[in-house]
C-alpha cells in the first residue's frame, strides 16, 4: 500500500475489546474493520488486505496462530505487519506467535499507549519498506546518530566508527532492520547462524550486551523483551514490555 487510507483488520471474538481497538486505531485516522473470527477475519484479509492485522491468539474456530501462517503464506499479505493482542504473560504462546510470523504483540489488558505505539512503529515500517528513496543497503536510525552500512560492514555512532565483531554486526543489522518488532532468541539465532558460527540463547544474551556497551548512550535502544526476546526500539518509542505489571 503506498498511498491513500490506512487500514486495519481487527481480529478479536470479545466485542469490548474489539470495540476499544477500534477505538484507538480509529483515532490514529485508521479505517477499521473487525472479525469475530478467524475465519470470517481472513475473508476479510484476503478480500482486501489492510496496511496492519492486530490478532486475538485466542479464537473460536481458527488460532491466531493458524491465522497468522495463512496471512504469512499468501502472497499479498506476505509482508503485512501482524500484531498480536494476547493474554497478559503467556510469553510461550508470545514465542510461537512471533515464530509464526507475527511482527509484535501487546498484552491484554492493553495500555493504549502502547497499543498506538506499535501500531504506529507497524506503520513506519510499511511507509520506510514502500520508500523508493530508502536504501536497503544502509540503515540511519536514532535521528541519524547511528548508521549501519551493510555494503561496508561498518556502524557508526555520530560519525565515529565502531569496533563490533561480524557476529555483532549481523546481530544488529537484524534487529535494527525492524524497528520496534520483537525478535525471538531463536529467530535471531536463524538469522545470524550459517556463517561460521554458532550461536545459543546463552550466546546471543552476551553479543546483545557487548554490542549495548559498543553503542555507548544509544546502547539502550536494543531492549530485552523479558521472556520473549529483543527489540530495538527507535527514539520516542520505548514503552514497558508488560505495562500493567
Ligand atoms: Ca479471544
Amino acid at each position: 500500500m503506498t498511498t491513500g487510507i490506512e487500514t486495519a483488520i481487527v481480529v478479536e471474538d470479545e466485542p469490548e475489546i474489539a470495540e476499544l481497538i477500534r477505538f484507538h486505531l480509529e483515532q490514529m485516522k485508521l479505517r477499521v474493520q473487525i472479525a469475530g473470527s478467524g475465519r470470517r477475519g481472513l475473508v476479510l484479509i484476503k478480500a482486501a488486505p489492510p496496511t496492519v492485522i492486530l490478532l486475538d491468539l485466542m479464537l473460536p474456530d481458527l488460532s491466531g496462530l493458524q491465522v497468522c501462517q495463512r496471512v504469512r503464506a499468501a502472497t499479498e499479505t506476505a509482508a503485512t505487519p501482524i500484531i498480536m493482542v494476547t493474554a497478559k504473560g503467556s510469553e510461550a504462546d508470545i514465542v510461537a506467535g512471533l515464530e509464526a510470523g507475527a511482527d509484535d504483540y501487546v498484552t491484554k489488558p492493553f495500555s493504549p499507549r502502547v497499543l498506538v505505539a506499535r501500531v504506529r512503529a507497524a506503520l513506519r515500517r510499511v511507509k520506510r519498506e514502500s520508500d523508493p528513496g530508502v536504501r536497503a543497503d544502509r540503515l540511519s536510525l536514532y535521528d541519524s546518530r547511528l548508521c549501519i552500512d551493510l555494503g561496508r560492514h561498518l556502524v557508526t555512532v555520530d560519525g565515529k566508527p565502531t569496533d563490533l565483531t561480524i557476529t555483532e554486526f549481523q546481530l544488529l543489522h537484524y534487529l535494527a532492520c525492524r524497528p520496534g518488532f520483537v525478535r525471538t532468541r531463536d529467530q535471531i539465532i536463524a538469522a545470524v547462524h550459517g556463517r561460521n558460527t554458532i550461536l545459543s540463547s546463552r550466546t546471543v544474551d552476551v553479543h546483545i550486551t557487548a554490542i549495548r556497551r559498543k553503542l555507548g548512550d544509544i546502547g539502550p535502544s536494543i531492549e530485552t523483551v523479558r521472556g520473549v526476546g529483543y527489540r530495538f526500539s527507535e527514539v520516542g518509542e520505548r514503552e514497558p514490555s508488560f505495562a500493567t505489571d
